[in-house]
Parts: C-alpha cells; structure tokens; sequence
C-alpha cells in the first residue's frame, strides 16, 4: 500500500482526496491492461478513461480551467499503476492543451471528443533538427487562399500513429527564430499527412515520425495569433511539465512499496533484508527522495492553480527533480530485488524502462537547469 499521507498536505482540498480514493478504486478494477499490443492498449485506455470520466480533467472548455492538482494526483496515481494508462491519459492533455488555453469556439468543439475518449489527441512540437531547440523548427506553414499550406517533418511524436487530432507547430516566418512559429489544430486524416516511421523505444509506447506533404488546412485551424506559436507550446508546457513530474512520483512510489514488500520476505543470513541498517538507510533515501518530489510537484501544481499566469520556474524544478529523484529511486529498487528486479517481466524491471524517457520529453534534465538557472542570473 502507498504512502497517502500527503493528500493531508495545505496544497489539497476535500475534492482532490476524493478524487485520489474514487481513482484508486478504477484502477484496481482495471489496470494493469496488457503491453503486448501497445496501439491497441492506448486506443483501449483512452475509451476506458473517457468512460470513466477521468479524461475530463484533461481539457477545458471556455469557462473552465485546467485544475493542475487533479491532473498531477491522477498521473500520479494511473502511473503507480500502469505506466501505459497514464501515457494515455496525459497525451489527451498535452495533445489538446493549446486548444483548452487558447482554442476558438470552434476549436473546442474537439475537446468533446478528446475529453470523452472518442478522440486520441497528439502533440507535435519537435522535428529531427528540432528537438531541445525548439526554435530551429523548419516545417513550413505557407498562406494559401483560404487557409495554411504545411511541409515538413515531425518526429517522436506520441500517439503518431493513432491520433485523431494534434496540435503541430510550424515555421509561419513573422520573424526570425522563436517568434515566427504558429501553432494549428489538425485532423489526423487530412491529406498529405502520413506516418514516415514507426519508432521503438526500450518502453513501448506508439511513437512516430510523421511526414507532412502539402497539407492544407483552413485558416480556421490557426490557434491564437500567427508568431505566438512559441508563447502557446511553453504556456502548455508549462502546465504539463509538473504533471510529468507527477507521473515520475507515481513510478518511484511503485517501485519503493515493491521494494519494502521484498525486503520484507526475503531472507538473508537468516534474518530478513530490511532488518539490515545498510538496507534501511537506502529505504529512507528513496523515502526521502520521493517527499522532496512530491512537496515540488504539489507546490507547482498549486501555485498554477491559485491563478499564477506562468509557473516556469516551478514547472522546471519539479521535472527536473522529480524525475531524476524517481530515476535514482527505481534504481536502487532494482538493486535491492538482486537478479529478481532485472528479470524480464518483473515490475521493477519494467519501471527501469518505463522511468528513463521522462528525463528527456517536454525538456531534457540540463534544459530544466537552464530554466531555473535563467530565473537567477
Ligand atoms: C518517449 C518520448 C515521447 C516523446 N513524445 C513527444 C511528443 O508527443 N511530441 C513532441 O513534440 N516531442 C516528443 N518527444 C520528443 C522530445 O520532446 C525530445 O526528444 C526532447 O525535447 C529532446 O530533444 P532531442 O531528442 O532532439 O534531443 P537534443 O535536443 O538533441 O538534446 C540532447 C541532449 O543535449 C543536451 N542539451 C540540449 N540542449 C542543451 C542546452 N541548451 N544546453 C546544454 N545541454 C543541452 C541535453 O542533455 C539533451 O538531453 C518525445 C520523446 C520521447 C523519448
């Protein structure tokens, strides 16, 4: 059983608990699911999540807002217990994020479909030549008559080969650099867009690069202003860069009650592991590690919630620690299971997998401390 006592921490309200014990309860239910299909695995969990109305926390209609504490304490949770289903949750958030803080009422209507698991949502910010500089972005949108003509190449994108919907950014040239890219909502099943590639991960998940070809989309389907596009991708990433963090927290509590049950049963020179002080002081580093996550996660996510218009600062130590922090956690995990955690299969086995990509999506570690570093100097 985790550790819940932070749900008592300042940061919370009588609703969020709810919403951790009421989420407990469906994942019990339903999750694990199985990873030997991962598209079909996604496709099935963005339908059972919508189901279960947890997929509405993923967007916002025009009066709403994104109440980032629920989406941290649901990826949290989902992460704990199936890394899969809170790849599929947190895509429908991240895929429509732009669209739930800067959408048209058009646009929106798309958030209907995405909030109920009828839609799978993706977001396409990074290129081969662009990923940690986003600024190097080089597929092309063009005005035509009537509209946007895009070119170009998009790659790692999460759900590339099975979205419904995304949000790509392109190069609209009203500048040089940042300040001439633009954000735009497309269907996945308009022409002149396909799947170049599939990609493979050490942690299946469906990844693609995707090809742009003459696609042409209506002017409508600009998001914002043309040249905010840059502004939109980080105010987005902004929201959902604790939420990663949140995620991580939820693998390294798995992996640490994993490892408590282990030392437990296990039995070494007649006396079980966790009676070893050596064992015990790695116990209250993983303990320790995963609080300090939790208290930054949390502190992000409320100080987003109170009405902060950015949380830059806060979003970036908050990946930045919580990930590395899990990374370390998961580690010594695995130490502590012997050849039983690095057995295919095993859960700890699979978190090792699972855990190493967070250090690198929506912003490498050393980009975080570029972050935070920028705040100081
Ligand atoms: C599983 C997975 C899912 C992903 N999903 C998506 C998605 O849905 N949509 C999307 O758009 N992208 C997605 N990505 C791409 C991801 O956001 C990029 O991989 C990430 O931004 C890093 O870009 P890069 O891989 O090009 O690495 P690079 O930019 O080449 O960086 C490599 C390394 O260089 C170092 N570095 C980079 N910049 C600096 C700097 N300024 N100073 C010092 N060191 C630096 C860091 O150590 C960094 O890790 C995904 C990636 C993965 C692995």
């Amino acid at each position: 059983m985790s550790d819940k006592s932070f749900l008592d921490w300042p940061f919370f309200e009588p609703r969020h608990r709810a919403l951790v014990a009421a989420l407990e309860a469906w994942c019990a239910a339903n999750l694990p699911v199985s990873h030997a299909d991962v598209d079909a695995a996604c496709k099935g969990l963005v339908a059972a999540l919508g189901a279960g109305g947890w997929l509405l926390h993923t967007g916002a209609g025009a009066q709403e807002r994104l109440d980032v504490r629920s989406l941290c304490l649901i990826r949290e949770t989902l992460a704990r217990h199936d890394a899969l289903a809170d790849f599929a949750f947190a895509m429908q958030g991240l895929g429509m994020g732009a669209v739930s803080l800067f959408g048209s009422e058009v646009q929106r209507a798309w958030l209907d479909q995405t909030r109920a698991g009828r839609a799978i949502a993706a977001f396409a910010l990074t290129e081969p030549g662009a990923g940690s500089d986003v600024a190097a972005t080089a597929t092309t949108a063009v005005r035509v008559p009537d509209g946007w003509r895009l070119d170009g190449e998009k790659t790692w994108i999460s759900n590339g080969g099975i979205a419904d919907i995304c949000v790509i950014f392109a190069r609209s040239g009203e500048a040089p650099g940042a300040k001439g890219l633009s954000a735009f909502l497309m269907p996945c099943d308009v022409a002149g867009l396909q799947m170049a590639e599939r990609l493979e991960t050490i942690a299946p998940h469906p990844l693609a690069r995707l090809r742009l070809d003459g696609v042409v989309l209506p002017a409508a389907a600009l998001i914002g202003a043309p040249g905010q596009g840059f502004a939109i991708a980080m105010s987005v990433l902004d929201i959902f860069r604790p939420t990663v963090g949140a995620a991580a927290l939820g693998m390294a509590r798995a992996a640490l009650a994993a490892t408590q049950a282990r030392v437990r049963a296990r039995r070494i020179q007649g006396q079980p592991l966790a009676t070893m002080q050596l064992v015990q002081g790695h116990l209250a580093d993983m303990a320790l590690k995963i609080d300090a996550a939790a208290l930054l996660v949390y502190r992000a996510a409320w100080v987003k919630d109170q009405g902060a218009a950015r949380i830059t600062r806060e979003a970036a130590m908050a990946k930045l620690y919580a990930t590395e922090a899990a990374q370390e956690v998961i580690d010594m995990a695995v130490q502590l299971h012997g050849a039983e955690g690095v057995h295919k299969g095993h859960p700890v086995e699979a978190l090792y997998r699972e855990i190493r990509a967070l250090r690198i999506y929506e912003g490498a570690s050393d980009v975080q401390r570029l972050v935070i570093a920028r705040a100081l100097t």
